[in-house]
C-alpha cells in the first residue's frame, strides 16, 4: 500500500488524484487530505476516503461540526505537521501558488516522495527544494504533463546524453491571436481552454503564456539543463507532452490524450508503471494531425519575461511569480486588462528582481513584497501609468 498525502484535494488536480485512489483502492491508501476555502467538499471526501487528518488552511473557515474519525485542523501550519507524519509515503502538492513552497520544502526535507503538481514552488524557490530533497532524502517527481514525459523519455538515458528539452505548449484559447485582438479579451474569455480543464489561475497562466514559462523554470530545476537548451513550441491538440533531444538528434515524446491522471498515477507509481484501462484510449488517427507553430512572442509577453526571469537568477523568478499570482487575480476581477498583467508585473522585476536569495526567509520577503509592488501597480493602472520604465 502507497499511503498518501493529498494536498490542495479540493482542486483539479486533487480531485483527479482521488479518481485514481477512487480506482486503485488495492494500491493507494489516503492518510491525509487538506483544503483550503471548500469545507463541504473536503468533508464529502473525508467521509469516502477516511485519511487519519484533514486540514483546512484557510484559518477563518470553520472546521465541520461532522468531520466523522478524520482528526481536523486548521491553518498553515497544520500542513506541515500533515505532510511530515510517519504514516505518510507519498505527499501530492496540489496547492497553488508559492503557498506550496513550504509544505514542498517540508516533505522533501523529512525524506518523502513528493509528486509535485506545485509548480510556483519550484519557481520561487528552486535551488531551495533541490537543496532539501538532498539534505533530508525526499525523492521529487513531477505531475506536470510536459515533465512527466520528459521524465519518461529519460529513462533509460543519461544526463550527458540530453541535448534539449523542447516543452509542448497548447497555445491556450487566444492562440493565433494579435496583440491589438488581445487588449479587449476578458476573463470569460480566458478561462475557455480549448484542451485542458484545470483551476482558474492555470488556466488564465496558459492563456498569457506564463504557466509556459513558469515550466521552463521547473523543467531547468529538474533536468538540470541551462535556460539556453530548453525551449517551448505550440503544439495546439495537447498530444505530444513534450519532446528530449539527444546529442545524436534522436527525438522522444510522450504522446496520450490530455488528461491530467496519467502523470498523476505515474508519479505515485514512479518508476513502477501500473495498468490502468480508463486511461489505456490512445488512437493516432483520432489524435492526427498534429500541428507545431513558434510562440508569438509580441502577443504573449509574458512567456520571454518569465525565462529570463529564471536565467537571471536569484530572486527574479521568486517575483516573476508573485507578481503574476497577484496580475491574474487582478485580471479575473476585471481590475486590469489581459495585456496590463505584464506591465504590472515588470513593476515588481524592475525593482526586486535583482535582490539575491541566500534562503527561506529571502524568498518569502521578495514574494511578499512583490505582491505589494504589483497590487500597487494594478491600483495605478500599469507600468505607463506607474511612471515606471519612461525616459525622464
Ligand atoms: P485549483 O485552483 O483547482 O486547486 C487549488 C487547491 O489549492 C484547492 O484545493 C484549494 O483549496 C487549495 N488552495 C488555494 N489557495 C490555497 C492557499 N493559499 N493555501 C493552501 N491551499 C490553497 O488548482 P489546480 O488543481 O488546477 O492546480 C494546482 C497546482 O497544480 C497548480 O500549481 C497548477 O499550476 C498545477 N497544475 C495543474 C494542472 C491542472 O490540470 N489543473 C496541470 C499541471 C499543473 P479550496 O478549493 O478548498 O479553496
Ligand atoms: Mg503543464
Amino acid at each position: 500500500m502507497i499511503r498518501v498525502a493529498i494536498l490542495g484535494a479540493t482542486g483539479s488536480i486533487g480531485r483527479s488524484a482521488l479518481e485514481i485512489v477512487r480506482r486503485h483502492p488495492d494500491l493507494f491508501t489516503v492518510e491525509v487530505l487538506t483544503g483550503h476555502r471548500n469545507v463541504e467538499l473536503l468533508r464529502d471526501q473525508v467521509a469516502e476516503f477516511r485519511p487519519a487528518v484533514a486540514v483546512l488552511t484557510d484559518g477563518d473557515v470553520d472546521l465541520p461540526a461532522d468531520g466523522g474519525s478524520s482528526r481536523w485542523f486548521s491553518g498553515r501550519e497544520a500542513i506541515l505537521d500533515a505532510v511530515t507524519r510517519p504514516d505518510v509515503d507519498v505527499v501530492l502538492n496540489a496547492l497553488v501558488g508559492a503557498a506550496g513552497l513550504e509544505p514542498t520544502l517540508a516533505a522533501l526535507g523529512e525524506g518523502k516522495r513528493l509528486a509535485l503538481a506545485n509548480k510556483e514552488s519550484l519557481v520561487a524557490g528552486g535551488d531551495l527544494v533541490l537543496e532539501a530533497a538532498r539534505v533530508g532524502g525526499g525523492e521529487l517527481v513531477p505531475i506536470d504533463s510536459e515533465h512527466s514525459a520528459i521524465l519518461q523519455c529519460l529513462e533509460g538515458g543519461t544526463p550527458e546524453s540530453v541535448h534539449r528539452l523542447i516543452l509542448t505548449a497548447s497555445g491556450g484559447p487566444f492562440r493565433g491571436r494579435t496583440r491589438n485582438e488581445l487588449a479587449k479579451v476578458g476573463p470569460a474569455d480566458a478561462l475557455r481552454h480549448p484542451t485542458w480543464d484545470m483551476g482558474a489561475k492555470i488556466t488564465i497562466d496558459s492563456a498569457t503564456l506564463a504557466n509556459k514559462a513558469l515550466e521552463v523554470i521547473e523543467a531547468h530545476h529538474l533536468y538540470g539543463l541551462s535556460y539556453d537548451r530548453i525551449d517551448a513550441v505550440i503544439h495546439p491538440q495537447s498530444i505530444i507532452h513534450s519532446m528530449v533531444e539527444f546529442v545524436d538528434g534522436s527525438v522522444l515524446s510522450q504522446m496520450g490524450f490530455p488528461t491530467m491522471e496519467l502523470p498523476i498515477l505515474y508519479a505515485l507509481t514512479y518508476p513502477q508503471r501500473v495498468a490502468d484501462d480508463a486511461l489505456r484510449t490512445f488512437d493516432p488517427v483520432r489524435a492526427s494531425p498534429l500541428t507545431f507553430e513558434p510562440i508569438d512572442h509580441e502577443a504573449f509577453p509574458l512567456f520571454r519575461l518569465g525565462v529570463s526571469a529564471g536565467a537571471r537568477g536569484g530572486a527574479a523568478a521568486a517575483v516573476y511569480n508573485a507578481g503574476n499570482e497577484v496580475a491574474v487575480q487582478a485580471f479575473l476581477k476585471e481590475s486590469i486588462g489581459f495585456l496590463e498583467m505584464c506591465e504590472v508585473i515588470e513593476v515588481a522585476l524592475d525593482r526586486l528582481g535583482g535582490h539575491p536569495v541566500r534562503g527561506l526567509a529571502d524568498v518569502l520577503e521578495v514574494d511578499r513584497e512583490a505582491r505589494i509592488l504589483t497590487a500597487e501597480a494594478v491600483r495605478d493602472g500599469g507600468r505607463s501609468k506607474a511612471g515606471v520604465g519612461t525616459s525622464p
